[in-house]
């Protein structure tokens, strides 16, 4: 199976002339026929000037060089949407992971494995501010997503191409992608990898990616369990405040009727009222997200479900063009 590498970079002038010594070492070596894509993320250094001789004097390499700095999901979306062999390898630029881990994630895709993500078992960062948070996080997303992960932040990774192609990639979603790939029902394994100590240049993120990484989690929880039939979310919300409202509303009538207790002043009836408000208005919020999701699948041809083979079928017969086709002798 060929392989595409992929590596978003951004300001890494000194890591990208090693980064590539490494790459040419451990790809050189094996009989797979292989493209780098380097994805300049709009840096502001020698970047892109390094990356242009690299593909001056090696036809492997390949650039894609955004106008600005677009973050690095963009700028894997984009080597991803732009490989062209058979399994996609991402991996940062900055020498943190180890190219000679490779080899060995390729052979379990060979094995039929769809994904291979890393764990880097033996982190080189900071504790406090990058180990610590990172361990609550992939704790907490394991938790709410019951996927069993330890290290979702880990960049080294090999997939698919027909499945990375498909996924859907925005804000900071690139570290969701073992959970993203196990909801079009890739086969995931995880395996130990090496990780090194930043040297040269520094680190894009601080302690603030917490934030986005819990509020990604939201995003990527909804649409697990409620993307296709958002009805199921917020019209159990409106059954409950319907409810409510019911019960506290009977207990105002009933307070007033049995003991003479005021209903305008009366903090049930209240509380009656707004949840019969907010009862409506989840209702609706679901309504519209059953037209959105309809909307969604029947505009861009797109399928709730995944199909891994088909067996028998003719290619004109064949909705979805990344599905495998397996024909029998007559
Ligand atoms: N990166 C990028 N665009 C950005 C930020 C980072 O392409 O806006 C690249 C960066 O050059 C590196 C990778 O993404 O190759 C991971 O970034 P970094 O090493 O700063 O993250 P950390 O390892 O500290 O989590
Ligand atoms: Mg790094």
């Amino acid at each position: 199976m060929s392989v595409s590498v992929v590596v978003p970079i951004y300001n890494e002038e000194e890591n990208v002339p090693l980064l590539f010594d490494q790459l040419h070492q451990v790809l050189s070596q094996s009989d797979r026929e292989y493209e780098l894509i380097f994805v300049d993320d709009g840096s502001t250094d020698s970047t892109g000037a390094e990356l242009r001789k690299l593909a001056e004097k090696d036809s492997h390499v390949k650039v894609i060089e955004f106008r600005r700095n677009y973050g690095q999901t963009a700028a894997m979306h984009a080597g991803i949407q732009h490989a062209s062999l058979d399994v996609i390898v991402t991996m940062d630029g900055d020498l943190q992971n180890d190219p000679t881990d490779i080899p060995m994630m390729l052979d379990k895709i060979d094995e039929g494995y769809d994904l291979v993500h890393g764990w880097r078992k033996n982190r080189q960062d900071a504790f406090v501010n990058r180990k610590l948070p990172s361990k609550i996080a992939n704790w907490l997303i394991s938790k709410v997503t019951k996927f069993p992960i330890h290290d979702l932040g880990c960049t080294l990774k090999a997939i698919r191409r027909e499945i990375a192609q498909e996924l859907e990639l925005y804000g900071e979603m690139h570290r969701f992608i073992p959970i993203l790939a196990h909801e079009h029902g890739a086969r995931c394994v995880e395996v130990v990898t090496k990780h090194h100590a930043r040297r040269f240049g520094e680190t894009k993120y601080g302690i603030g990616r917490t934030t986005r990484v819990v509020l990604d989690l939201l995003t990527v929880s909804y649409m697990q369990n409620y993307f296709s039939s958002p009805m199921k979310l917020f019209g159990r919300l409106g059954i409950g405040c319907v409810l409510l409202s019911m019960v506290a509303g009977l207990s105002a009538v009933g307070m007033k009727l049995g003991a003479g207790v005021d209903m305008t002043g009366n903090p049930l009836f209240m509380l009656s009222v707004l949840s019969t408000i907010l009862g409506g208005q989840f209702f609706s919020l679901g309504l519209i997200g059953e037209v959105n999701a309809r909307i969604y699948y029947s505009n861009q041809e797109k399928q709730p479900y995944k199909v891994r083979e088909l067996v028998n079928f003719n290619a004109a017969n064949e909705f979805d063009p990344s599905v495998k086709i397996k024909r029998h002798a007559a």
